[in-house]
């Protein structure tokens, strides 16, 4: 007991974000309690970006096969593929996951909770029928897919879903522009599924560079993908199982399943949230301030629910910060901008710091340097994958602003990238570092003259 209260911290939702906080909180003496009612490890480890990456090496293996053949190997029979293998080994992995997640919280000390937290008062919670009593409560309880209504919605399913089908179908509709439909329909096509993407706008994963989202919709067309720009479904009707997937063109078209990725919001439905002075955003989000804390004095939020940037590293450096700026000097800052990201769409994307688009509105004059080549797997293994490399440079102070790249190993090489960003390195500091011979990441390295 602490103070008059059972808590230090009671922590609502064990995903990346809760149980960091949860975790360091209780190393610094604190008497923490952390509840979740679903799964440990939240979206992330359960369904999101662990058996997302899982399903992406899946997806890769047959333009492996097929490269291996320049490289003198051939198979005797051709590979065949079972889901029910993937599937069930994927959950296993994930299972390891929510172990490892269980005994982390364990040895960190605090009390986990297996139940729905709600909210009773500004410092209390009830649990499981139990109301506990806590200085500070934290909301952690991140995001949920959303699916909009129309006619036949409810024959649409959600990420959430994908990741414990039946059966692989033969034909899927995926519905979105943004990270989880580009990353879906990947997967899907890679698997020998019939793939549509159908999107209401005009560019792919509209929030990024221009020139790379182009990129990334010529590759999956080149690998496959049925690209449906500019379309919006009106209905869809289910026909013996088959879905007639009916789109504001007058098309139909027909699908196995239909998956809609079109965002994500904030899992802040019955959570008491009523009970307090906590106004949510019409999005359902809820607002904090700098140091992550709510209307309320006693209640903080961070991650997915408060929306800046659903993004699972973010939520674990929030975590970080908050847990110093309740319990330690206070000296922890998240910075917001030069956040590195990866989508892992086939051919896939990284990138950090500003698109070009977005840097000709912040500096007067750029430079921007792109290098465009064939990766060198396909010398001999064939294949039409192309690797596009692009920096943007801030000519007054030469500083290297953006850095993208799309094609083999982006989320990796980027990473890299990001600590030169984030360290404010110049394009000539790129110059005088000594490439890695035979890489595609020298290319970052080699670009000496700019393309505009
Ligand atoms: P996004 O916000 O990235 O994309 C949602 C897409 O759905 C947009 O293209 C949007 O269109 C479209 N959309 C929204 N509403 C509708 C509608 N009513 N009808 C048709 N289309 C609609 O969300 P995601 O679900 O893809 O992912 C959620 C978040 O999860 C991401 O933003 C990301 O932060 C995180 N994530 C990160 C990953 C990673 O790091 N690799 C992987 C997966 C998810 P429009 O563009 O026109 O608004």
């Amino acid at each position: 007991m602490t103070e008059d209260y059972d808590y230090d911290l009671f922590v609502i939702g064990a995903g990346s974000g809760g149980v960091r906080a949860a975790r360091m909180a209780a190393s610094r003496g604190k008497k923490v309690a952390i509840a979740e009612e679903r799964y440990l490890g939240g979206t992330c480890v359960n369904v999101g970006c662990v058996p997302k990456k899982l399903f992406v090496y899946a997806s890769q293996f047959p333009e492996q096969f097929y490269s291996s053949q320049g490289f003198g190997w051939s198979q005797e029979s051709h590979p065949t593929f079972n889901w029910a293998t993937l599937r069930d080994n994927k959950t296993s992995e994930i299972e390891r996951l929510n172990d490892i997640y269980q005994s982390l919280i364990d040895n960190s000390g605090a009390d986990l909770f297996d139940g729905r937290a709600t909210v009773q008062d500004p410092n209390s919670v009830v649990v499981n029928g139990t109301s506990y009593s806590a200085k500070i409560i934290l909301i952690a309880t991140g995001g949920w897919p959303f699916i909009p209504e129309f006619p036949g919605s409810k024959y649409a399913i959600s990420s959430n879903e994908m990741f414990f089908l039946d059966e692989l179908p033969a034909t899927a509709v995926v519905v979105g522009g943004g990270y989880i439909a580009v990353e879906f329909a990947g997967i899907l096509n890679g698997l020998g599924v019939d793939t549509h993407l159908v999107y209401r706008g005009d560019k792919l994963l509209k929030s990024f560079d221009r020139e790379m989202s182009q990129k990334i919709a010529a590759g999956m067309q080149e690998k496959g993908v049925k690209l449906l720009l500019n379309t919006q479904i009106t209905s869809i009707e289910n026909d013996a199982d088959v879905f007639n997937v009916r789109t504001n063109h007058g098309n139909t078209v027909k699908s196995d399943l239909v998956l809609y990725a079109t965002g994500r919001t904030a899992n802040t439905s019955g959570l008491g949230l009523e009970n307090t002075k906590i106004e949510l955003r019409k999005d359902g989000s809820v607002p904090v301030d700098g140091n992550f804390c709510t209307a309320e004095p006693s209640i903080y939020a961070l991650g997915d629910v408060i929306d800046r940037v659903q993004l699972t590293p973010v939520a674990i450096q929030e975590a970080m910060v908050l847990v110093d700026h309740l319990y330690g000097l206070g000296e922890a800052q998240i910075d917001y901008n030069n956040i590195p990201t990866a989508v892992f769409c086939q051919p896939e994307l990284g990138t950090v710091g500003l698109s070009e688009e977005a840097a000709m509105k912040t500096y007067t004059d750029i430079a921007v340097y792109t290098s465009e080549f064939k990766p060198m797997l396909q010398t001999l293994g064939g294949g039409n994958d192309r690797i596009t490399m692009k920096l943007v440079v801030d000519k007054a102070s030469d500083r290297v602003v953006g850095c993208h790249m799309v094609g083999e190993h982006a989320a990796e090489i980027i990473q890299g990238m990001a600590i030169a960003i984030k360290a404010g390195a110049t394009k000539a500091d790129f110059d005088a570092t000594v490439g890695i011979h035979p890489s595609a990441a020298e290319e970052f390295v080699t670009m000496r003259e700019p393309s505009r």
